[in-house]
C-alpha cells in the first residue's frame, strides 16, 4: 500500500511562509497522511504543528534541517522523528542560530558595499521565527526594489560567491548526526541533487555519512528531475541507506512546488518511514 507522505517542509519558524498550523492544514487539503516539519536549525514550530495534526488525523513527524559544513561546503542533514526537547540537539541548534546572527551582520556589511542600505534591520524586521536566513535577505532585496524575485536576489547578491555571500562554519557531519541520534531520530541527507559536487565527492560524502552512522537519503526531492531518481535509489542501495521523500515546501507562492505532490519511491528502496 502506498501512503501519502512528505518528510521535508518549512514553516515561518525558519524561512517558510506558512505558520505551523497553516502548513498542517495544507497537508490535510493535499490528503497527506504523514508530514514532517523540518525547519532550518530550529524545532520551534513542532509543538503547534503536532497539536493541529492531532486534531486533523495527520501523523506529524518532528523534524529539523541542520546546516552542515563538510569539506568547506554547505550541506543539509534532515533529522526525522526527533525529540525536540533533547538537550544535546537543542544546544547544537542554538549554537547554529548564533552563527546565523553573526553571519547576518556580515551579509549586511557586504550588501552595504553594493549600495544596499539598511539590510540588517530591514531583514530582521521580516523574521517571524527564531532564525535569520538568506531567504529573509532575498525578500528584503525584492521588497526594496533591488531584485525582481527571490531567485534573482540569490543570483545577483546572496548565492555562493556572490557579493553578499558570507561564509559560515556550520556543524560538522559528525555533530549533526550525533545530535539527531541523541534525540532519538534518523539522519537523512537532504536534496542530494542540489549540491554542485561531482561523482567522487558524492561518494566521499556518503562514505563519511555512513561512518558517522547516517541513516537515509532523500531519493525523491521536490525540486528534482524524475530522471535522476534511479541514480539516488542506486546510491541508497549501495550505501545501505533508507530512502526518504520530501518536497522541501516553503511557500504557496512557489507555484511550481506543492506540499506532498511527489512521485512514489522506486520499488527497490527501503522507505525510511518503515523504521517507525
Ligand atoms: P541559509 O540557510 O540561510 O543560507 O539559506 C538557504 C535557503 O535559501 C535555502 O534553504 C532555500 O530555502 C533558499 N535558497 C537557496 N538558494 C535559492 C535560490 N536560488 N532561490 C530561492 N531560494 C533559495
Ligand atoms: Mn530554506
Ligand atoms: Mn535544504
Ligand atoms: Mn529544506
Amino acid at each position: 500500500m502506498t501512503i501519502s507522505i512528505d518528510l521535508h517542509a518549512h514553516t515561518l519558524c525558519s524561512d517558510g511562509d506558512l505558520s505551523p498550523a497553516e502548513l498542517v492544514l495544507r497537508a490535510k487539503q493535499q490528503n497527506l497522511q504523514v508530514l514532517a516539519v523540518t525547519d532550518h536549525d530550529t524545532t520551534e514550530g513542532i509543538a503547534a504543528a503536532s497539536q493541529v495534526a492531532g486534531e486533523n488525523q495527520i501523523k506529524l513527524i518532528a523534524g529539523v534541517e541542520i546546516s552542515v559544513t563538510w569539506e568547506n561546503k554547505t550541506f543539509h542533514i534532515v533529522g526525522l522523528n526527533i525529540d525536540p526537547e533533547n538537550k544535546q540537539l537543542a544546544n547544537g541548534l542554538a549554537s547554529l542560530r548564533v552563527l546565523r546572527d553573526q553571519r547576518a551582520i556580515e551579509i549586511a556589511e557586504k550588501l552595504a558595499k553594493k549600495n544596499v542600505d539598511n539590510a540588517l534591520a530591514g531583514t530582521q524586521a521580516l523574521v517571524k521565527g527564531s532564525i535569520v536566513s538568506r531567504t529573509h535577505f532575498a525578500q528584503f532585496l525584492v521588497n526594496n526594489g533591488y531584485s525582481k524575485n527571490l531567485q534573482q536576489a540569490f543570483k545577483r547578491y546572496l548565492g555562493d560567491g556572490k557579493p553578499g555571500y558570507a561564509k559560515a562554519h556550520w556543524a560538522s557531519l559528525e555533530e549533526a548526526v550525533s545530535w539527531i541520534h541523541d534525540a532519538g531520530g534518523l539522519a537523512v541527507i537532504a536534496h542530494p541533487g542540489r549540491y554542485k559536487i561531482g561523482r567522487a565527492r558524492m561518494h566521499a560524502l556518503l562514505s563519511h555519512f555512513k561512518e558517522c552512522g547516517g541513516d537515509a537519503i532523500e531519493v525523491i526531492s521536490g525540486s528534482q528531475r524524475p530522471d535522476v531518481t534511479p541514480h539516488f535509489a542506486r546510491l541508497a542501495a549501495e550505501y545501505e541507506l533508507f530512502a526518504s521523500v520530501g518536497s522541501d515546501f516553503h511557500s504557496p507562492s512557489q507555484r511550481w512546488l506543492e506540499l506532498g505532490r511527489l512521485p512514489a519511491l522506486p520499488e527497490n528502496c527501503k522507505p525510511v518511514w518503515n523504521c517507525w
